[in-house]
């Protein structure tokens, strides 16, 4: 009988690259912009680290400067194309509609989030589209795997710096009907 050698597997992996994206964006709670959304892109099949970003919309005064969305620009600068094929993203939460297109858009291979959008819907308004539902409904294939140490992601949004800052976000919530 032969013992398989222990490899790490895709669900290791996976929670070892929610783990780090998580404690690089847990960095932002000692900056005065404290966010709780951060992403990290590593090559699918050996799991090289490529970049990671935390959301900057406060910081670069731009709606858009959501953390995935960042860390796509950054990628593909870094690679010179405009193609992510044969790359995944980890996300500490369900990327928003706008976020998921866009991984979409850049051929990424796999997206696996942490927290889900209704966690942080329970700190901050949201769009509520699934994920899942965004990939669905395109011609290009992106798989959404999560959620991935969502308890852990959740923390994000928990921590006393980050729940002071939602107060200063101020976005209110539109009213029903509205
Ligand atoms: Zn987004």
């Amino acid at each position: 009988m032969t013992i398989a050698k222990p490899t790490r597997t895709k669900r290791m992996l996976d929670e070892e690259c929610m783990r780090e994206v998580c404690l690089f964006t847990a960095r932002t709670f000692k900056t005065s912009h404290p966010v709780p959304y951060g992403a990290l892109i590593v090559n699918t099949r050996t799991g090289k680290r490529l970049i990671r970003a935390t959301n900057a919309v406060v910081r670069e005064k731009d709606p858009s400067s959501h953390a995935e969305l960042r860390a796509v620009r950054l990628a593909c600068k870094k690679l010179k194309r405009v193609s992510l094929a044969g790359y995944t993203m980890y996300s500490t939460c369900e990327p928003c509609a706008m976020c998921m297109a866009n991984a979409v858009w850049a051929g990424l291979d796999r997206v696996v989030f942490g927290a889900t959008i209704a966690d942080a819907a329970s700190h901050c308004v949201q769009i509520h589209v699934p994920a899942r539902q965004v990939a669905r409904h395109a011609d290009m294939a992106c798989l959404v795997d999560g959620p991935v140490l969502r308890k852990l992601c959740c923390t994000l949004f928990t921590h006393p710096n980050m729940q002071r800052a939602f107060r200063s976000w101020k976005v209110g919530k539109r009213k029903p009907g509205k």
